[in-house]
C-alpha cells in the first residue's frame, strides 16, 4: 500500500533555511523563514514568556489531560483584545489549538461539516490555507488580493463574495497579509463586512499577527467589523508570532453563533473534530500565555516588547521606501504596507541571481521577512535589488 504513494515535494523554505546555513558569507542576509527578528538577528522568547515559564514551574501541580478545548483560562483572557466590547457576548464560543494553523484547519473541518463545499481566498496567501482547504476535499475559489501597484483589490473579493451562491466560505486575514503585506484599510474592510451581511458566505478570519501592524486595537479592525454584521463566523488566531511562541504551537478558534443553542451545538463539533484530530492541544505555551494575561505587570511587559517589534518594523518598511526605487523596483509601497512580509516583483532568474551573487536568500514566490533587513544590511539588499533587476533579463 504504502508504495502507491507519491513523492511529495519538500518544503521549500526549509530547504532555504539549508542553503542559507551552508554559505559562508559573512554578510549573508535571510529574508526566508517568517520569524521576527531583531536588528542582531536573534529571534528572542519574550521577557513576559521568560518569567510566565519561571511561575508556571513553581506553580504547575500537574500536567494531567484537560480535554479538546486546552486551557480554557488561556482561550478567555485573549478574547478582550480580539473582540473588545463583544468579548463576553453569549454567542462566542472558542477552544485552544495547535497553533494558528490547527485553528486554521479545525475552521475549514467545522465550515465544511457545517455544509461548506468551496472556499473563497484571495491569492497570494500562506502556502498552507490551500493545502488545507485541498486537503479536507473542499474547492478553492481564488480570486486577486492585490492589485500589481500594492493595494487591496477589493472589487474582486466583493465579486468573488457576489458570485459564490450556497455553500461557499470566505478565507480573510485579519491583518499583515502573508505574503502580501496589502491589508484592508478599514474604509475598505466596511465595504466587505457590508457584503457579507448581505449575503450567505460563512467569513473565516484569519487573524495571525494581532499587534504587528498597526498596533493591537488597530488590527482586530477587520475581525471586530465582520463579527459586528454578520450572524455567524470563525477566526482562527495565533500567538505564535506575537506571544514569539513558534515552536510551542499556541492558537485558538472562536466562533460567534446565531443563537445560544447554535454556539452549543458548534462548540460539540469543534470538540469533536479536535479529538479525532489531535486528541488536545499542547500545553505549556498556552498555559505560559494565559499567566502573561492573568498579570498587570506581565501584560505591560509583553505590550511594551510587542511594540518594539512592531517598531522595529515599520522602521524598516520606512528605510525602503526611503529608498524610493532600486533598479526597476518601485520600494514605496512597502512604506505603506504591513507586517512582516512583503512580495518583491522579482522574475526567477532574478531571485535567484540575488541568491548567488550576493548572498540574499528569499522564497521563489518572491516573498521577503522584512524582519530580515537591519539598518547594517538594508544598503546591501537594495543595491543588490537594483543591481539584477538592472543586468538579469527575465
Ligand atoms: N495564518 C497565517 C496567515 C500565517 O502566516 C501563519 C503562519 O505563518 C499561520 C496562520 C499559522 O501560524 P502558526 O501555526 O505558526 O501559529
Amino acid at each position: 500500500m504504502l508504495n502507491r504513494l507519491t513523492q511529495q515535494p519538500p518544503d521549500a523554505l526549509l530547504a532555504l533555511i539549508k542553503l542559507y546555513d551552508a554559505d559562508p558569507a559573512p554578510d549573508k542576509i535571510d529574508l526566508g523563514v517568517g520569524v521576527f527578528r531583531t536588528e542582531s538577528g536573534a529571534t528572542p522568547v519574550f521577557g513576559a514568556i521568560k518569567a510566565a515559564e519561571r511561575l508556571l514551574v513553581e506553580r504547575q501541580d500537574s500536567k494531567s489531560y484537560l480535554g479538546p478545548e486546552g486551557d480554557m483560562g488561556f482561550v478567555h483572557r485573549l478574547m478582550p483584545y480580539i473582540f473588545g466590547d463583544r468579548h463576553d457576548s453569549p454567542l462566542l464560543g472558542g477552544m485552544q489549538t495547535p497553533g494558528g494553523t490547527g485553528a486554521v484547519r479545525l475552521a475549514l473541518a467545522l465550515a465544511k461539516r457545517a455544509g461548506v463545499t468551496r472556499v473563497l481566498m484571495g491569492t497570494p496567501s500562506w502556502p498552507n490555507h490551500a493545502q488545507i482547504v485541498a486537503d479536507l476535499g473542499l474547492e478553492l475559489v481564488a480570486f486577486n488580493h492585490a492589485t500589481p501597484d500594492g493595494v487591496a483589490d477589493v472589487d474582486a473579493l466583493l465579486a468573488a463574495l457576489g458570485d459564490a451562491g450556497e455553500g461557499a466560505a470566505v478565507l480573510l486575514h485579519g491583518c499583515c497579509h502573508n505574503p502580501t503585506g496589502v491589508d484592508y484599510t478599514p474604509a475598505e474592510w466596511d465595504r466587505i463586512v457590508a457584503a457579507l451581511a448581505a449575503g450567505t458566505v460563512l467569513p473565516i478570519v484569519d487573524l495571525a499577527y494581532q499587534g504587528l501592524g498597526a498596533g493591537m486595537e488597530e488590527d482586530a479592525y477587520g475581525a471586530r467589523a465582520v463579527l459586528a454584521a454578520v450572524a455567524e463566523a470563525l477566526v482562527a488566531y495565533s500567538c505564535d508570532k506575537n506571544f514569539g511562541l513558534y515552536r510551542d504551537r499556541v492558537g485558538a478558534l472562536y466562533w460567534q453563533g446565531e443563537d445560544a443553542d447554535s454556539v452549543t451545538r458548534t462548540t460539540s463539533n469543534g470538540y469533536a473534530l479536535a479529538r479525532a484530530a489531535w486528541s488536545m492541544p499542547p500545553d505549556h505555551g498556552a498555559a505560559a500565555v494565559r499567566l502573561v494575561l492573568e498579570d498587570e505587570a506581565l501584560t505591560a511587559d509583553w505590550l511594551a516588547e510587542l511594540e518594539g517589534m512592531r517598531d522595529r518594523i515599520r522602521s524598516v518598511r520606512q528605510a525602503l521606501a526611503a529608498h524610493g526605487t532600486a533598479g526597476s523596483l518601485d520600494l514605496t509601497p512597502y512604506g505603506r504596507q504591513q507586517g512582516m512580509f512583503a512580495m518583491l516583483p522579482l522574475t526567477p532568474a532574478e531571485i535567484a541571481a540575488l541568491r548567488a551573487d550576493h548572498s540574499i536568500y528569499m522564497a521563489g514566490s518572491g516573498r521577503i521577512n522584512i524582519a530580515g533587513l537591519t539598518p547594517g544590511n538594508i544598503d546591501k539588499f537594495t543595491g543588490a535589488l537594483a543591481a539584477v533587476t538592472q543586468t538579469v533579463v527575465a
